[in-house]
This record gives structure tokens, C-alpha cells and sequence, in this order.
């Protein structure tokens, strides 16, 4: 098997000090003694900033940025999220009420699903947020929600499209699908929330995530758009709302390349002058998470133990795929890559022996790093993997051999 190489430059976004990794400006071994136990996930709010900040000057000025809290529901990064973007995508009534409690306004929260029950569905009607309705039990549901409380419920109305994004991780459109409404069937829908007297708010298509491919991705937001404005004819009103999705990727794995936007924003221009066209007072929005906060997050784990089996050498951590599913590779992967990492206590170090790292799991998927050129290290040093701000933790199964759950720190 080839030896990894840890990280890459195109990945390694927090500062290093002498041996250690900087995290929200400070040492880590200083930040594992504030957090007070390994492992931990810890979040940077400057790369958070950073990235909205940049994504922000690169894509056009009048376009809506939202996050998709799905990618990382901790409260404080989520409240920390909604001073920079101008929209909360929600998938189910717990994240809505993070969001609420994030203090993000109602009308600026979406919330998006297959499936959603009838306590989620009053819930958000309830509190005032845009449903993006996904079948016609919903439209129904959505309807009696809003009888039952003298509310006017505001619904947008999610399309499968018949396309998906090309070269992407995961995805979610094009063909039989659970989420949206088949785009054939969009005509009869609209004519429905018109009948139940809905206050109709637009369009979602969300075709697909992690694509690295720029061009993928502006082919698919033009086919989204021109979806959309073609639907809009059989529109009750004319929509305030086009969302037509993300899935801007982060380079998880050798070889990747960052996601150009360059091309992307050229396409946006050009889409946003076609909607101001045809719908001048409808708003051109894009919904990303793991763009926004992947790659400001780490998780950290303690060595426990060091040992050498059959000439191979595992460092044993104190964490492991219960904690961090997607980094373990069992998330979805179909070849086991290594996430990106470091010993954040050994920065300066030259590598030494490929090791492989491994959880304190009875299981051979316990692994966070496999034939990996780490520095040497020893019991009691910390072990970081980058790329892991969204879909970590939520994303893992915590109970799994009954470890104690690891901390989150917003620093
Ligand atoms: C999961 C999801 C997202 C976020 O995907 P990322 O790959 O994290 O950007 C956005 N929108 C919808 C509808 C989703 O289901």
C-alpha cells in the first residue's frame, strides 16, 4: 500500500506556531486543557468568517447566501452563522429550533425534507418560516397546520428536477427520488396551493452535493434556473424565492483540487440578470454547508497507546469513527481514504515511520488515518484531522461501544 502523505497545503487552513497548530489563536495542546478532555471537535470563527467573507467577494453582490445547518447544528456555530449569511436552511424540527434559538428572523429560515411529520410541519407553520413542501400530504397538511392556527402558512415548492449535478459526492436529483416533487407534476401542485389559498413563496432545486467540478456545477444552476422560470408560469403569484441549491465540494482527499468559483460567479451573473429579467422581484439564492464550515472545524483526539503489530505501527487514540463516522470512511465512501492529518502538537517535526490511527473501538473500521506519514508520536500527543467542521459529530454514531460523546468548542 502507498504512504500518504498527511496533509496539503490546499487543506492545512489554520496557522501553526513552532510545533503547534493554532486554533482560534491559540496553542492546542493550551486548547485541550481549556476544553479539560479529549476528544474534542473545535471550530474556528476567524476561518468561518474568512470563508463567507471571500465567498462573498468571489460570487456576484445580489445573490442570497444560506447555510444548511444540516453540515454542523452545534447552537454556537449556528448562531455564530447567522450574523454572516442571509438565510437558515432547516431539515428537520430540531434544527429549526436551533435556528429560532440562533435568533435567525423566520421569514429567513427555510425548512427542507422528505417526510416531514405533522408536529414538524404546525411547528413551522407555527413560527412563520418558508416550508419547502415535498409531496402533496404535506401541501395538505401545511393547508390544516394553517386553518388551525388562522395563518396564512408561506410554502416554496421543492422541484426534482430531471437532472442532477454531474461528479458530485452525493446525489439528490434526477429520476425517482424522495425529495421534491417530480418537475412534471410541479403544474398540478401550484394549482392545489393556489386552491388552498398557501401564500406560494418560490422554488428549491437541490440537485446534488460535494462537486469540486465548477463546471458541473454552472451547468447545473443554469438548468435549475430556467427550470424554475418555466415552472413559474403556473405559479399562483410570482415567486420571491429561486434557492437553487449548492454543492460547492472541499478537497477531502490527495489529489483534489479546490473549487474554482470563478467560473461560478460568471454564470451567476448571467443568471441573476435573467431572473431580474423575467421575475424582477423574485431573489436568486444558493444553500451550502459543508463549503461554509467544513474545512474551519478539526477533530482531535489524545494517543492512549502506541504499539508495533507484525512490523506495522498503530497509534491507538482516545477517539475514533463513533465520534467522527465520515473521517473513519464509513460514511458513504466506497474506497477508505484518509481524511487529512496531524499530530497538532508535532508541527514542526519531519515524518517519521508510516503509522496508522486508530480509535479504541473493538472493530477494524476504527480507523481515522491508515499508512500515513505522521511525525513521530508518542502516547499523550494529539492527533488532528482537518476537513471536519461539517458532518462530524452529527453525522457519527456516538453510542456505539458506549465511549463518552467528545466536546465542541466554537473558538
Ligand atoms: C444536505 C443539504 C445541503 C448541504 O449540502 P452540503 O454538501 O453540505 O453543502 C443543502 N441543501 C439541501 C437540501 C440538503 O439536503
Amino acid at each position: 500500500m502507498s504512504i500518504a502523505k498527511p496533509v496539503h497545503a490546499d487543506q492545512l487552513h489554520f496557522a501553526v506556531d513552532g510545533a503547534e497548530l493554532l486554533v482560534g489563536g491559540l496553542p492546542l495542546g493550551q486548547l485541550a486543557e481549556r476544553v479539560g478532555s479529549t476528544p474534542f471537535y473545535a471550530y474556528d470563527r476567524a476561518l468561518l468568517d474568512a470563508r463567507v467573507a471571500a465567498l462573498r467577494a468571489a460570487l456576484p453582490v445580489a445573490l442570497r447566501l444560506h447555510y444548511s445547518v444540516k453540515a454542523n447544528p452545534m447552537p454556537a456555530v449556528v448562531r455564530h452563522m447567522t450574523g454572516l449569511v442571509d438565510g437558515i436552511d432547516v431539515a428537520s424540527g430540531g434544527e429549526l429550533r436551533v435556528a429560532l434559538d440562533a435568533g435567525q428572523a423566520p421569514a429567513a429560515i427555510s425548512f427542507a425534507g422528505p417526510g416531514k411529520s405533522a408536529a414538524e410541519l404546525m411547528q413551522s407553520v407555527a413560527a412563520g418560516i418558508n416550508i419547502h413542501v415535498e409531496s402533496q400530504r404535506e401541501i395538505d397538511v401545511v393547508a390544516r397546520c394553517g386553518d388551525h392556527l388562522g395563518l396564512r402558512p408561506r410554502v416554496t415548492v421543492r422541484i426534482n428536477p430531471p437532472f442532477e449535478l454531474k461528479a458530485s459526492g452525493m446525489r439528490m436529483g434526477g429520476g425517482a427520488k424522495p425529495f421534491g416533487i417530480d418537475s412534471e407534476q410541479v403544474p398540478a401542485h401550484l394549482a392545489q396551493i393556489a386552491a388552498l389559498g398557501l401564500d406560494f413563496h418560490g422554488f428549491h432545486i437541490f440537485s446534488g452535493s460535494q462537486s469540486l467540478k465548477a463546471d458541473a456545477i454552472v451547468e447545473c444552476q443554469a438548468r435549475s434556473v430556467e427550470l424554475a422560470l418555466e415552472l413559474s408560469q403556473h405559479a399562483p403569484s410570482a415567486p420571491r424565492l429561486l434557492n437553487i441549491g449548492g454543492g460547492f465540494g472541499i478537497p477531502y482527499f490527495p489529489g483534489e483540487a479546490r473549487l474554482d468559483l470563478a467560473p461560478i460567479a460568471d454564470g451567476l451573473h448571467g443568471l441573476l440578470a435573467r431572473v431580474k429579467d423575467a421575475l424582477p422581484q423574485a431573489a436568486l439564492a444558493i444553500e451550502l454547508g459543508r463549503y461554509l464550515v467544513g474545512e474551519a472545524g478539526i477533530y482531535v483526539a489524545r494517543i492512549v497507546d502506541r504499539k508495533v503489530s507484525r512490523g506495522q505501527t498503530f497509534l491507538i487514540t482516545d477517539g475514533g469513527m463513533h465520534h467522527h463516522l465520515a473521517a473513519s470512511g464509513n460514511l458513504g465512501q466506497v474506497i477508505r481514504k484518509n481524511y487529512p492529518l496531524a499530530i497538532g502538537n508535532r508541527m514542526d517535526a519531519a515524518p517519521g515511520v508510516p503509522v496508522t490511527v486508530t480509535g479504541p473501538l473493538c472493530t477494524p473500521l476504527d480507523i481515522l488515518g491508515e499508512n500515513v506519514a505522521l511525525p513521530d508520536a508518542q502516547e499523550g500527543d494529539l492527533v488532528v484531522v482537518f476537513q471536519s467542521g461539517a458532518y462530524g459529530l452529527s453525522a457519527s454514531p456516538i453510542g456505539f461501544l458506549g465511549h463518552p460523546a467528545p466536546r465542541e468548542v466554537l473558538v
